[in-house]
């Protein structure tokens, strides 16, 4: 049973449950782009987003990646293992676009020779800086040197997985961000969700954006190209 709020964020919300060792993930309507500088909602896109994640971290699962997902219990809910979230956004990119053009003159729409694996520090008020394995180790964000080479190693395998899976469905994933946490038992596991909001799809054919750029670029239907990934998730 749902109990008390432990955490809102820009796309969730946390409840706690009466097991301690489980929560309750909450998908909201809530858009928002450039650290929350942009705000928008978007009626039934939790809905969304609660299914397209529940989806991924499912084929995941049966393709060996341990991750916070016990079931999903509504259109909008999931139950979860509670874990120490691991204050890294893990970014993997296989075309060139967003930041990496921006910050290092990539030809947009490049498509990179290797994944490229890249961590952002979780921090709202510092923006999301950059930074790289020794920033990791130096800000205490994780344990050891061991554990950055397990998350990179699970980064690229979800990677791996995720494309296969989304070019049969004629989709390029582009890019994406996870986040991984410690579970209570103190193992490494992919949580918070892979949804239009954290990953980059683009038509394999068209090159049309089916993700959160539709919001942040003022393209339209952003609902619409949500519930075509869903779509093409689901066939
Ligand atoms: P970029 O660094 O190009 O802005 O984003 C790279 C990828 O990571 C994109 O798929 C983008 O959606 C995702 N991403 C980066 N930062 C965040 C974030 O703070 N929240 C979410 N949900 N996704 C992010």
């Amino acid at each position: 049973m749902k109990k008390e709020m432990l955490y809102e964020g820009k796309g969730k919300k946390i409840f706690k449950t009466e097991d301690e060792n489980l929560l309750i993930s909450e998908f909201k309507d809530d858009l928002t782009a450039f650290n929350a500088e942009k705000r928008g909602n978007e009626s039934g896109k939790g809905s969304l987003n609660c299914k397209i994640s529940t989806e991924i971290f499912r084929l995941l699962e049966k393709n060996g990646i341990k991750t916070h997902l016990i079931e999903t219990i509504s259109d909008t809910e999931q139950i979860i293992k509670k874990c120490k979230i691991v204050p890294i956004e893990v970014i993997v990119r296989n075309v060139a676009t967003g930041s990496l053009t921006k910050r290092l003159g990539i030809e947009e729409g490049k498509i990179l020779p290797f994944a490229l694996v890249e961590f952002c520090l979780k921090d709202d008020a510092l923006g999301d800086p950059f930074i790289n394995d020794e920033h990791c180790l130096l800000l205490n964000l994780v344990p050891n040197e061991d554990c950055i080479g397990k998350i990179k190693d699970m980064a690229r395998k979800i990677n791996s997985i995720l494309s296969v899976f989304f070019d049969a469905k004629n989709l390029r994933l582009v890019d994406f961000k996870i986040e991984f946490g410690f579970t209570q038992e103190n193992e490494l596991v992919l949580a918070d969700e892979i949804s239009p909001d954290s990953c980059r799809f683009w038509d394999k054919f068209s090159n049309e954006k089916l993700d959160k750029d539709r919001f942040r670029q003022d393209l339209g239907n952003v609902k619409m190209a949500y519930e075509e990934v869903l779509k093409r998730i689901l066939n």
